[in-house]
C-alpha cells in the first residue's frame, strides 16, 4: 500500500535502524548491504531485518503515527 506522507519517515526509520543496529546481536555479523526493509499497512511499520550471516531475524514495530 502506498501512502505518500509515510515515505521520507519510513525511510529516515530504516537509516535509523541501519545505523543503530548494523550488528548482529547473535552472531555480530555487521550487514551493510542488505541492511533494514520497512513495510506498512498505513497503521504500523514492520521493520526486518535477517542476517546473512546466521539468519538471525530482528523485528520492529512502529505505530507509523509516531514515525
Ligand atoms: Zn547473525
Amino acid at each position: 500500500m502506498a501512502v505518500e506522507g509515510a515515505k521520507s519517515p519510513l525511510r529516515r526509520l530504516k537509516e535509523y535502524y541501519d545505523e543503530a543496529e548494523p550488528a548482529c546481536p547473535a552472531c555480530g555479523h555487521v550487514d551493510e548491504r542488505t541492511g533494514w526493509s520497512g513495510e506498512t499497512d498505513g497503521r504500523q511499520v514492520h521493520y526486518y531485518h535477517e542476517c546473512p550471516s546466521c539468519g538471525a531475524v530482528r523485528e520492529h514495530e512502529i505505530d507509523v503515527r509516531r514515525a
